[in-house]
């Protein structure tokens, strides 16, 4: 009968430690191979193991002289050592009842002598043993060989506490982190699999910033760090044996290896529905929003090259709203033109020749008259071509530079309201503002310079800005929007219908003006719930006594039934495009009863 090593009376905290320390397949490690180089020198033995033992199995972190990476723990003549804390030796396994019907003993490698000393971590807990094994009996096994074996085992332990101790663990979940992350993907592009498999380098994010950051707000951050142990447990658990590392606050990361991306992009979606959607932490429900990002590992790549590949394809999943991206170098064209465009705007805004404005007429529905237009920016740039609002300025927003931009816009809008109200042609201009302009004194500041130089009346212009403005610190928000209604120009709230308004915050704003988003109005008049939004909105903003403008219409038929519906005022192709000033008063004069 097949002898079994007894269980350990600690074995589930001792693999509980052994996990934590992240060892189990983990790549290479250069110093640990020297250590085992060196012992085969010393001891004259053609095998020498760092062995750690696993619940089923035994992993080897470093061998000399065997080609298997791992053996079952039934195999295993370490799991017979764990129980010491002095060096085991079997002089010949042939005469030794706990192992002449050992596999290992009776066939290939035919082992007849081994030495093993425990691996032992400052709480006492025996990870495996460095071992050392030959197909020769050895008789000649003494204590001072039995000492230096001790040794090997403490200079592996050495390393091993210092893996764990020197900024390589993360305080709060006890698992390895970003630098050593980075550090491992390093030693595993010398250790790439041979057997044609790659190696991903995998980067899971289990929340939006701005939710973690709304949980610490309302739970602090005791719920906010239990509920991120409640995450790791799962998501160790999920991924076990493959090591998992903390990288940021809702980060996990780790490394897979898959014959091609399709059999990746499998494996990745089962760890996703395993995750769940849903995660309860004190009774409390968080529905998790999984993104994914992997990377190949390539030999040749440097550590930056991954850091950044990993990030691209996080925030191409994020921005598009995929659960998983896959870096491809496309991505890259994607940010190297978003980069060029940033870099280009300040060479722009001092260039006065590459932007311009130009102005969409706004009607009331009624009459027909023209009451305002609103100020769209245009950019024409000289190697790059036409480039879309809709594309720089979603850009410009991430960055200081769209405070620039309004300060530009907010300028020529003046100058041009100055030249139409010397001409006699009295229609509001609006023009639309974003977040960091609401965010300080600023633009209010110049607003009121501009007011204070041009001769402009206030009420002719109006500031648009989305519900996707109202963040922040809102005392700051409802500051400067009163300020801005204190000196007479109007507000409006613009793609009034795709945020997420508060309606009772909604109502403190002193908006005069609901521009409904046009995506509701396109579809006109075939989709029966936006006609109900449609509606709906309009009953709102009549209660609240403001104006209430539909964007987007594109047909005779929309624009009559939101006249039907008692919206008041309309914007859209079917009125007319945005036109370059002159083309403004033509068009009024021909289209327009003022
Ligand atoms: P927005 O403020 O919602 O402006 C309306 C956009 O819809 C304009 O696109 C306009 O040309 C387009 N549009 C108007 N009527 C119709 C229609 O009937 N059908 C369709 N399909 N589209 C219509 P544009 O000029 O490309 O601007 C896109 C966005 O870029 C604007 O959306 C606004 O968010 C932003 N933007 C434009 N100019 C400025 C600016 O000076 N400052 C800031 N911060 N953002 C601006
Ligand atoms: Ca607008
Ligand atoms: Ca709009």
């Amino acid at each position: 009968m097949a002898h079994t090593a007894p269980l350990l009376r600690n074995e589930a905290e001792r693999l509980d430690v052994l996990r934590r320390l992240c060892l189990l397949g983990t790549p290479r490690d250069p110093a640990f191979d020297q250590m085992t180089k060196i012992a085969s020198l010393v001891f004259g033995t053609p095998i020498v193991l760092i062995s750690l033992v696993d619940e089923g199995r035994q992993w080897f972190k470093s061998k000399i002289g065997l080609e298997i990476k791992e053996t079952p723990r039934s195999q295993a003549f370490c799991t017979y050592a764990l129980n010491n804390t002095e060096p085991m030796v079997v002089h010949d396994t042939l005469l030794d009842a706990r192992f002449t019907s050992n596999p290992l003993v009776t066939g290939e490698p035919n082992l007849r002598f081994y030495a093993g000393a425990p691996l032992i971590t400052a709480e006492g807990a025996c990870l495996g043993t460095f071992c050392i094994l030959s197909d020769q009996p050895r008789s000649d096994f003494d204590k001072s060989d039995r000492e230096k074996l001790a040794q090997f085992a403490q200079l592996v332990m050495m390393r091993i506490e210092t893996l764990r101790n020197i900024g390589y663990t993360d305080p709060l979940t006890q698992l390895p982190n970003r630098v050593r992350f980075l550090e491992d993907i390093e030693l595993w592009k010398h250790d790439l699999p041979s057997n044609g498999n790659s190696l991903f380098a995998v980067a899971i994010d289990i929340c939006d910033a701005s939710y973690f950051r709304k949980m610490l707000a309302t739970f602090g951050s005791e719920y906010a760090d239990g509920f991120l142990l409640t995450i790791t447990r799962r998501i160790v658990s999920i991924m076990l044996p493959v090591p998992v590392y903390r990288v940021d606050s809702t980060v996990y990361a780790f490394v897979l290896e898959a014959e091609n991306d399709k059999r990746l992009l499998n494996q990745l979606s089962s760890i996703k529905t395993k995750l769940g959607g849903i995660i309860e932490h004190q009774l409390i429900p968080h529905a998790l929003q999984v993104v994914v990002g992997a990377v190949k590992v390539l030999d040749h790549e440097t550590l930056v090259d991954i850091t950044r590949a990993l990030r691209s394809a996080f925030s191409h999943a994020r921005t598009k709203r995929l659960s998983t991206t896959l870096y491809h170098p496309d991505l890259d064209v994607a940010q190297q033109r978003a980069f060029r465009i940033l870099a280009a705007i300040p060479v722009a805004l001092a260039s006065d020749s590459q932007f311009s404005l130009q102005y969409q007429p706004r009607v009331n529905l009624s009459t027909g008259a023209c009451t305002s237009v609103e100020a769209l920016i245009r950019w024409n740039h000289p190697k790059l071509g036409i480039i879309s609002p809709a594309e720089f300025i979603p850009l410009a927003e991430k960055t200081a530079l769209i405070c620039e931009i309004t300060a530009w816009v907010l300028k020529n809008v003046f100058k041009q309201a100055e030249l139409w109200t010397e001409q006699r042609q009295f229609f509001t201009i609006s023009l639309n503002i974003s977040a960091l302009d609401l965010d300080n004194d600023r633009f209010c500041d110049l607003l009121i310079l501009l007011l204070n130089s041009h001769n402009v009346n206030p009420s002719l212009i109006e500031v648009e800005f989305t519900e996707s403005a109202i963040v922040g610190d809102l005392s700051i928000v409802d500051k400067q929007l009163k300020r801005i209604r204190e000196l007479g120009v109007k507000i409006a709230i613009d793609d009034f219908g795709t945020g997420y308004s508060n309606l009772a915050y909604l109502k403190q704003v002193p908006a005069t003006t609901l521009k409904i988003d046009q995506s509701f109005v396109r579809t006109l008049p075939t989709d029966r719930d936006d006609i109900a939004i449609i509606k709906a909105m309009i009953g709102l903003g009549i209660q609240f006594g403001q104006c209430i403008v539909a964007e987007g219409i594109e047909s005779e038929v929309a624009y009559d039934l939101l006249k039907t519906w008692g919206c008041h005022e309309g914007q859209g192709y079917w009125i007319s495009k945005p036109m370059v000033p002159g083309d403004v008063i033509t068009w009024l004069s021909s289209n327009c009863k003022q």
